[in-house]
């Protein structure tokens, strides 16, 4: 059984301490690849340091809504220069969060759509953050025309607004949470989620999946939201790992 975590945060300070010992683990677990997520620009080069290291790590380059706020005039054309790196396979996560506001939202808007034209320009896929902002998301993706997809990554938002993310060229990613017990409604929309459409991630080290749930998450832990999918779908955990790799390679060209 092989997975791919399309989403984690290794270079955290939750890592500090075996940072490599989780990546060997996953790497002898199964897990063929990881998608490291960039937060802000002092991390890209943590990420790079990481992706070098390691031939199956690849990173986004990005600013986070919660830290929207430490956009520049400088921020564009850095983040372009940074997509030219091997290694760098999309823009992001960006986005909307207007649940915790950890930046004024009218910045959120400026610094998302900044970033919409940034992967168009750089041929990119998106890697999409949004919380209590789904409807304004879409209507930002369509006003900026999208052109070469992403995902919607740790997915909570409803089967309409999944149905127009996928028309908009999107995957919807699954994390932890749908393992959770309370959980319903979640698992009623991935039902509905074909798994042509569909990756899976951690988000390490936060949503840790059920049975761990309450410990740092790490990589290798993905296989419990494939098994989750699995019994959603009523297919194997190997087909779920198969097609859930195959999308997340095809969408970040990865091979
Ligand atoms: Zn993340």
């Amino acid at each position: 059984m092989t997975f791919i975590d399309s989403h984690s945060h290794l270079i955290l300070k939750e890592f500090d301490n075996d940072r490599d010992n989780v990546i060997q683990q996953a790497l002898s677990n199964g897990i063929t690849h990881i998608v490291q997520s960039c937060d802000n620009l002092d991390e890209i080069e943590k990420n790079l340091i990481l992706t070098k290291k390691y031939g199956n790590l690849y990173s986004s380059v990005g600013i986070h809504p919660h830290e929207a706020k430490l956009w520049t005039d400088v921020s564009y054309d850095t983040i372009i220069k940074y997509t030219k790196e091997e290694k760098v396979i999309a823009i992001g996560e960006t986005g909307l969060d207007f649940y915790y506001n950890h930046s004024p939202q009218d910045i959120q808007l400026k610094v998302f759509r900044e970033q919409i034209k940034i992967a168009n320009e750089a041929s990119l896929p998106l890697i999409i953050h949004t919380r209590d902002a789904f409807k304004e998301t879409i209507k930002i993706l369509k006003e900026e025309k999208i052109k070469h997809g992403g995902v919607f990554h740790c997915y909570t938002g409803d089967l309409d607004i999944a149905k127009e993310a996928l028309k908009l060229g999107f995957y919807i990613s699954w994390s932890g949470i749908i393992t959770f017990k309370k959980a319903f409604d979640l698992r009623e929309v991935a039902k509905n989620i074909p798994l042509k459409n569909t990756l899976i991630e951690t988000d390490c080290p936060f949503l840790t999946p059920l049975p761990h749930r309450g410990e740092r998450n790490e990589p290798k832990y993905v296989k419990y939201v494939a098994e989750e999918l699995a019994k959603i779908h009523n297919v194997s955990v190997d087909k779920v790992g198969e097609i859930t790799s195959e999308n997340t390679k095809i969408l970040f060209g990865i091979k």
